[in-house]
Protein backbone atom coordinates (compact mmCIF):
# COMPACT_ATOMS: atom_id res chain seq x y z
CA UNK A 1 0.00 0.00 0.00
CA UNK A 2 1.96 3.11 -1.13
CA UNK A 3 0.32 5.20 1.99
CA UNK A 4 2.13 2.52 3.88
CA UNK A 5 5.18 3.07 3.00
CA UNK A 6 4.81 7.02 2.27
CA UNK A 7 5.03 6.98 -1.03
CA UNK A 8 2.65 9.30 -1.77
CA UNK A 9 3.08 12.68 -3.36
CA UNK A 10 2.00 15.24 -0.69
CA UNK A 11 2.76 18.56 -0.61
CA UNK A 12 5.11 17.97 2.34
CA UNK A 13 7.16 15.79 0.37
CA UNK A 14 6.69 17.73 -3.18
CA UNK A 15 8.30 20.97 -1.08
CA UNK A 16 11.22 18.55 -0.14
CA UNK A 17 11.59 17.13 -3.84
CA UNK A 18 11.83 21.05 -4.64
CA UNK A 19 8.57 21.41 -6.35
CA UNK A 20 7.41 25.13 -5.46
CA UNK A 21 3.83 24.84 -4.16
CA UNK A 22 1.97 25.69 -1.07
CA UNK A 23 2.43 23.42 1.95
CA UNK A 24 -1.02 23.58 3.33
CA UNK A 25 -3.65 20.81 3.77
CA UNK A 26 -6.51 21.52 0.61
CA UNK A 27 -8.89 20.78 2.95
CA UNK A 28 -8.65 22.88 5.70
CA UNK A 29 -5.93 24.93 5.14
CA UNK A 30 -4.53 24.89 8.44
CA UNK A 31 -1.70 22.27 8.91
CA UNK A 32 1.08 20.96 6.35
CA UNK A 33 -0.34 17.96 4.21
CA UNK A 34 1.89 15.50 5.12
CA UNK A 35 0.80 11.77 4.49
CA UNK A 36 -0.15 11.43 8.54
CA UNK A 37 -2.47 14.75 8.00
CA UNK A 38 -4.21 13.99 4.95
CA UNK A 39 -5.03 10.69 5.89
CA UNK A 40 -5.44 10.67 9.70
CA UNK A 41 -5.67 14.31 11.33
CA UNK A 42 -7.03 16.42 8.86
CA UNK A 43 -10.58 17.80 10.06
CA UNK A 44 -12.03 15.89 7.05
CA UNK A 45 -10.55 12.73 7.85
CA UNK A 46 -11.25 12.71 11.26
CA UNK A 47 -14.72 13.18 10.38
CA UNK A 48 -14.43 10.24 7.99
CA UNK A 49 -13.05 7.81 10.47
CA UNK A 50 -15.61 9.65 13.68
CA UNK A 51 -18.72 8.91 11.24
CA UNK A 52 -16.95 4.99 10.48
CA UNK A 53 -16.80 4.72 14.15
CA UNK A 54 -12.80 4.47 14.12
CA UNK A 55 -11.41 7.55 15.72
CA UNK A 56 -10.86 5.58 18.80
CA UNK A 57 -8.41 3.12 17.30
CA UNK A 58 -7.17 5.59 15.55
CA UNK A 59 -6.53 8.03 19.25
CA UNK A 60 -5.33 5.07 20.75
CA UNK A 61 -2.20 5.24 18.63
CA UNK A 62 0.26 8.31 19.10
CA UNK A 63 0.23 9.70 15.76
CA UNK A 64 2.82 12.55 16.53
CA UNK A 65 6.91 12.39 15.43
CA UNK A 66 5.71 8.76 14.16
CA UNK A 67 6.75 7.65 10.90
CA UNK A 68 3.38 6.30 8.64
CA UNK A 69 3.97 2.87 7.99
CA UNK A 70 4.47 2.34 12.37
CA UNK A 71 1.36 4.35 12.84
CA UNK A 72 -0.46 2.33 10.35
CA UNK A 73 0.69 -0.66 11.21
CA UNK A 74 0.36 0.14 14.64
CA UNK A 75 -3.78 0.84 13.70
CA UNK A 76 -4.38 -2.22 11.86
CA UNK A 77 -2.50 -4.63 14.67
CA UNK A 78 -5.64 -3.53 16.87
CA UNK A 79 -8.63 -4.04 14.59
CA UNK A 80 -10.77 -7.52 13.75
CA UNK A 81 -10.06 -9.01 10.39
CA UNK A 82 -13.29 -6.79 8.79
CA UNK A 83 -12.22 -3.16 10.11
CA UNK A 84 -8.93 -3.69 8.74
CA UNK A 85 -10.43 -3.67 5.13
CA UNK A 86 -12.75 -0.73 6.18
CA UNK A 87 -9.28 0.69 7.57
CA UNK A 88 -7.74 0.19 4.19
CA UNK A 89 -10.56 1.01 1.60
CA UNK A 90 -11.12 4.44 3.09
CA UNK A 91 -7.36 5.38 3.59
CA UNK A 92 -7.08 4.59 0.13
CA UNK A 93 -10.77 6.56 -0.44
CA UNK A 94 -9.32 9.58 1.24
CA UNK A 95 -6.30 9.82 -1.18
CA UNK A 96 -8.42 9.60 -3.92
CA UNK A 97 -10.74 12.50 -2.76
CA UNK A 98 -7.30 14.58 -1.74
CA UNK A 99 -6.79 13.70 -5.44
CA UNK A 100 -9.58 15.30 -7.07
CA UNK A 101 -9.59 17.69 -5.40
CA UNK A 102 -5.84 18.76 -6.64
CA UNK A 103 -6.89 17.55 -9.98
CA UNK A 104 -10.25 18.35 -10.36
CA UNK A 105 -11.21 20.79 -8.06
CA UNK A 106 -13.92 19.04 -6.29
CA UNK A 107 -14.74 18.82 -2.94
CA UNK A 108 -16.13 15.41 -1.59
CA UNK A 109 -18.25 15.34 1.16
CA UNK A 110 -17.90 12.69 3.45
CA UNK A 111 -20.25 10.49 3.11
CA UNK A 112 -18.92 10.24 -0.59
CA UNK A 113 -15.87 9.32 0.25
CA UNK A 114 -17.00 6.38 2.87
CA UNK A 115 -19.14 5.56 -0.20
CA UNK A 116 -16.30 5.29 -1.93
CA UNK A 117 -14.43 3.00 0.26
CA UNK A 118 -17.90 0.45 0.42
CA UNK A 119 -18.49 0.28 -3.25
CA UNK A 120 -14.57 -1.05 -3.61
CA UNK A 121 -15.12 -3.41 -0.61
CA UNK A 122 -18.32 -4.29 -1.99
CA UNK A 123 -16.99 -5.34 -5.16
CA UNK A 124 -14.18 -7.04 -4.08
CA UNK A 125 -15.74 -9.03 -1.62
CA UNK A 126 -18.28 -10.62 -4.56
CA UNK A 127 -14.79 -11.00 -6.73
CA UNK A 128 -13.12 -12.80 -3.93
CA UNK A 129 -16.33 -14.83 -3.23
CA UNK A 130 -16.68 -15.92 -6.24
CA UNK A 131 -13.21 -16.85 -6.73
CA UNK A 132 -13.36 -18.80 -3.44
CA UNK A 133 -16.29 -21.06 -5.44
CA UNK A 134 -14.37 -21.64 -8.69
CA UNK A 135 -11.22 -22.31 -6.41
CA UNK A 136 -13.50 -25.25 -5.01
CA UNK A 137 -15.16 -26.28 -8.38
CA UNK A 138 -11.35 -26.08 -10.16
CA UNK A 139 -9.69 -28.14 -7.08
CA UNK A 140 -9.40 -31.36 -9.25
CA UNK A 141 -8.65 -29.93 -12.60
CA UNK A 142 -5.43 -30.82 -13.73
CA UNK A 143 -3.09 -28.48 -16.24
CA UNK A 144 -4.45 -25.22 -14.79
CA UNK A 145 -2.07 -22.94 -15.73
CA UNK A 146 -1.13 -19.66 -13.69
CA UNK A 147 -0.58 -16.06 -14.54
CA UNK A 148 2.87 -15.62 -16.17
CA UNK A 149 4.36 -11.96 -15.61
CA UNK A 150 4.83 -9.97 -18.72
CA UNK A 151 8.55 -9.57 -20.29
CA UNK A 152 10.85 -6.32 -19.06
CA UNK A 153 9.17 -3.41 -19.50
CA UNK A 154 5.72 -4.44 -20.57
CA UNK A 155 2.09 -4.68 -18.88
CA UNK A 156 -0.11 -7.28 -19.06
CA UNK A 157 -3.69 -6.52 -19.71
CA UNK A 158 -5.99 -9.41 -18.63
CA UNK A 159 -10.18 -8.99 -19.68
CA UNK A 160 -12.94 -11.27 -18.88
CA UNK A 161 -16.82 -11.02 -19.85
CA UNK A 162 -19.30 -12.23 -18.09
CA UNK A 163 -22.75 -13.08 -20.06
CA UNK A 164 -26.25 -12.69 -17.40
CA UNK A 165 -29.58 -13.33 -19.17
CA UNK A 166 -30.58 -12.94 -15.87
CA UNK A 167 -29.65 -9.92 -15.20
CA UNK A 168 -29.94 -8.86 -18.86
CA UNK A 169 -26.19 -7.89 -18.63
CA UNK A 170 -22.46 -8.65 -19.73
CA UNK A 171 -20.11 -8.02 -17.33
CA UNK A 172 -16.33 -6.84 -18.26
CA UNK A 173 -13.31 -6.98 -15.75
CA UNK A 174 -9.97 -5.80 -17.08
CA UNK A 175 -6.82 -5.58 -15.08
CA UNK A 176 -3.54 -3.92 -15.35
CA UNK A 177 -0.02 -5.81 -13.73
CA UNK A 178 3.68 -4.58 -14.45
CA UNK A 179 6.40 -6.97 -15.15
CA UNK A 180 6.54 -7.56 -10.97
CA UNK A 181 3.31 -8.74 -11.10
CA UNK A 182 1.82 -5.95 -9.13
CA UNK A 183 -2.05 -4.62 -9.83
CA UNK A 184 -1.22 -1.20 -11.75
CA UNK A 185 -5.42 -0.61 -12.05
CA UNK A 186 -8.46 -2.97 -12.37
CA UNK A 187 -12.08 -1.63 -14.06
CA UNK A 188 -15.54 -2.98 -14.43
CA UNK A 189 -18.24 -2.18 -16.64
CA UNK A 190 -21.09 -3.71 -18.48
CA UNK A 191 -23.23 -3.57 -21.35
CA UNK A 192 -26.87 -4.13 -21.72
CA UNK A 193 -29.13 -5.46 -22.98
CA UNK A 194 -27.03 -9.05 -22.85
CA UNK A 195 -25.30 -10.16 -26.20
CA UNK A 196 -24.36 -13.11 -28.01
CA UNK A 197 -21.03 -14.19 -26.85
CA UNK A 198 -18.90 -13.95 -29.95
CA UNK A 199 -19.64 -10.54 -30.12
CA UNK A 200 -19.08 -10.29 -25.90
CA UNK A 201 -15.55 -11.41 -26.72
CA UNK A 202 -14.60 -9.21 -29.01
CA UNK A 203 -16.19 -6.45 -26.90
CA UNK A 204 -14.32 -6.97 -23.89
CA UNK A 205 -11.04 -6.92 -25.59
CA UNK A 206 -12.54 -3.63 -27.38
CA UNK A 207 -13.42 -2.20 -23.80
CA UNK A 208 -9.74 -3.41 -22.44
CA UNK A 209 -8.08 -1.57 -25.40
CA UNK A 210 -10.10 1.64 -25.12
CA UNK A 211 -8.73 2.06 -21.60
CA UNK A 212 -5.12 1.51 -22.72
CA UNK A 213 -5.48 4.14 -25.00
CA UNK A 214 -7.65 6.31 -22.63
CA UNK A 215 -4.37 5.92 -20.08
CA UNK A 216 -1.77 6.41 -22.69
CA UNK A 217 0.27 3.41 -21.68
CA UNK A 218 2.77 1.05 -24.02
CA UNK A 219 3.75 -2.02 -24.18
CA UNK A 220 0.54 -3.94 -23.48
CA UNK A 221 0.10 -7.54 -23.83
CA UNK A 222 -3.57 -8.12 -24.00
CA UNK A 223 -4.58 -11.45 -23.06
CA UNK A 224 -7.20 -13.29 -24.62
CA UNK A 225 -8.73 -16.26 -23.15
CA UNK A 226 -10.84 -16.90 -26.60
CA UNK A 227 -8.71 -18.72 -29.28
CA UNK A 228 -11.05 -17.79 -32.10
CA UNK A 229 -10.96 -14.05 -31.12
CA UNK A 230 -7.06 -13.69 -30.91
CA UNK A 231 -6.85 -15.51 -34.10
CA UNK A 232 -9.39 -13.57 -36.11
CA UNK A 233 -7.31 -10.19 -35.26
CA UNK A 234 -4.59 -11.01 -36.78
CA UNK A 235 -6.08 -13.01 -39.60
CA UNK A 236 -6.27 -11.36 -43.07
CA UNK A 237 -9.91 -12.43 -43.92
CA UNK A 238 -12.19 -9.55 -43.01
CA UNK A 239 -16.24 -9.98 -42.23
CA UNK A 240 -19.17 -7.43 -42.97
CA UNK A 241 -20.74 -8.57 -40.04
CA UNK A 242 -21.47 -6.44 -36.52
CA UNK A 243 -18.50 -9.07 -34.92
CA UNK A 244 -16.14 -8.00 -38.45
CA UNK A 245 -16.62 -4.39 -37.52
CA UNK A 246 -15.76 -4.34 -34.09
CA UNK A 247 -12.42 -6.51 -34.65
CA UNK A 248 -11.80 -3.96 -37.27
CA UNK A 249 -11.83 -1.25 -34.66
CA UNK A 250 -9.53 -3.75 -32.35
CA UNK A 251 -7.02 -3.41 -35.17
CA UNK A 252 -7.03 0.03 -35.56
CA UNK A 253 -6.83 1.14 -32.09
CA UNK A 254 -4.16 -1.20 -31.19
CA UNK A 255 -2.16 -0.08 -34.22
CA UNK A 256 -2.84 3.65 -33.98
CA UNK A 257 -2.92 4.15 -30.46
CA UNK A 258 -0.97 1.12 -28.60
CA UNK A 259 2.83 1.49 -29.70
CA UNK A 260 4.02 -1.69 -29.11
CA UNK A 261 1.13 -3.77 -28.09
CA UNK A 262 -0.28 -6.78 -28.72
CA UNK A 263 -3.01 -9.75 -28.28
CA UNK A 264 -1.91 -13.14 -27.44
CA UNK A 265 -3.97 -16.11 -26.56
CA UNK A 266 -4.16 -17.15 -22.96
CA UNK A 267 -6.01 -20.02 -20.61
CA UNK A 268 -9.52 -18.93 -18.35
CA UNK A 269 -7.28 -20.20 -15.70
CA UNK A 270 -4.64 -17.59 -16.22
CA UNK A 271 -7.25 -14.58 -15.87
CA UNK A 272 -8.77 -15.24 -12.16
CA UNK A 273 -8.81 -11.41 -11.36
CA UNK A 274 -10.11 -10.34 -14.46
CA UNK A 275 -12.63 -13.39 -14.34
CA UNK A 276 -14.17 -12.35 -11.10
CA UNK A 277 -14.23 -8.68 -12.05
CA UNK A 278 -16.41 -9.46 -14.88
CA UNK A 279 -18.65 -11.38 -12.91
CA UNK A 280 -19.00 -8.44 -9.84
CA UNK A 281 -19.31 -5.76 -12.63
CA UNK A 282 -22.96 -7.55 -13.33
CA UNK A 283 -24.12 -6.14 -9.79
CA UNK A 284 -22.69 -3.09 -10.15
CA UNK A 285 -24.72 0.55 -11.04
CA UNK A 286 -21.93 1.52 -13.06
CA UNK A 287 -18.56 1.53 -14.37
CA UNK A 288 -15.69 1.59 -11.70
CA UNK A 289 -11.96 1.95 -11.91
CA UNK A 290 -9.43 1.68 -9.15
CA UNK A 291 -5.70 2.69 -9.20
CA UNK A 292 -3.75 1.90 -6.32
CA UNK A 293 -5.95 -0.65 -4.98
CA UNK A 294 -5.48 -1.50 -0.85
CA UNK A 295 -2.97 -4.66 -0.91
CA UNK A 296 -4.89 -6.14 1.86
CA UNK A 297 -8.35 -6.75 -0.29
CA UNK A 298 -5.89 -8.62 -2.66
CA UNK A 299 -4.31 -10.58 -0.76
ZN1 LIG B 1 -6.07 19.38 6.56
Amino acid sequence: MASARDYLPTRARLIEKGVQIGANCLWCNEEAETTTHVLLQCIKSRETWRNLGMQYNIDQVQLQNGNIEGIIFSILSNLSNNEKCTFAVNLWSLWRSRNVAVWDNQLDRTVDIIHRGSCLLTEWRIARNVEEQDLLYNHHRQGSSKWQRPPHNFIKCNVDASFSEHHNKVGIGICLRDEFGMLMGARTLWYQPVMTVAIGEVLRLLAAIDWVKELTFENVIFCEDSKEVADSLYSDERDATELGSILTRCRDDLSNFCNNSYVEFSRREANMVAHNLAKAAIYNADSHIYFDIPIVLIL
